[in-house]
């Protein structure tokens, strides 16, 4: 079986990272781990160690970039050090227009930056910025783009589409039916899988492990009608995909 491949982890916000880490090898699930500022991207890094698994990424998440903004310029010298960019983003959930516009700052340099450097692997958060975030991104962008928990419009999915988007999804997302109601509409080439753990959580409470994808990968096979295997196979082989550097020049 192909291995799974979870997207966006907040690996250090488990109470016991180090457990979580184990389990993943142990499972042989490739995990991005996603960080909140730059200035935790160290310490994550040591955290990851030789792990063949989990890959650490740089991010600078929206929802902190009111008190974290002077953490800029340290993401910009943090850069070359990982091909994987995230949690960055938009959220007009949070904050005043002031504030929002300080996010789309942010977002904008990273992305410019992401985009002259060419071939990062960015997860992206746009609560209620859909159309912002995916403006941001535009159409001739130099990387991958994973929208993260994408919860905008059916009209807004399909600019995130034509603008070469991937949508990851996590176990929270396929108990909504607002989006198994837009799941047919995303080409299957463009699905990749995430937890968000620990922030989704399972109906325990306790959070989703990345290894515990299963309950996502059987609402892809229902969807698209083929078997766990295959619908597991596939998300794998789209994330090959986004590993394949482009060399045309963007
Ligand atoms: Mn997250």
């Amino acid at each position: 079986m192909r291995p799974l491949v979870d997207t966006h982890c907040h690996v250090d916000l488990y109470p016991d990272p180090g457990a979580v880490i184990e389990a993943v090898e142990r499972a042989r699930t490739y995990v991005l781990a996603v960080t909140t500022t730059p200035s935790v991207f160290p310490a994550m890094v040591s955290l990851v160690g030789e792990s063949k698994y989990v890959r650490p990424a740089l991010g600078l998440h929206p929802e902190l970039v009111a008190e974290r903004w002077r953490e800029l310029p340290l993401w910009v010298r943090l850069l070359p050090e990982t091909r994987y960019i995230g949690e960055v983003g938009l959220d007009y959930s949070v904050g005043d227009r002031i504030a929002h516009a300080r996010q789309r700052h942010v977002l904008s340099e990273i992305l410019t930056r992401c985009n002259e450097v060419g071939n990062k692997i960015l997860t992206v958060h746009s609560r209620r910025a859909e159309d912002d975030v995916i403006a941001a991104v535009g159409t001739g962008f130099c990387g991958k783009v994973i929208l993260h928990w994408f919860s905008g419009t059916g009209r807004a999915l399909e600019r995130a589409i034509a603008n070469g988007c991937y949508i990851s999804v996590n176990p929270a997302m396929v108990q909504s039916r607002k989006f198994l109601d837009l799941l047919p509409r995303v080409p299957r080439e463009r699905i990749l899988l995430e937890t968000d753990g620990p922030f989704v959580t399972a109906k325990t409470k306790i959070p989703v492990l990345p290894t515990e994808l299963g309950g996502v990968v059987r609402a892809l096979a229902t969807t698209w009608d083929i078997s766990e295997d295959e619908a597991r196979a596939k998300t794998f082989q789209n994330f090959a995909v986004c590993l394949q550097e482009d060399d045309s020049d963007g």
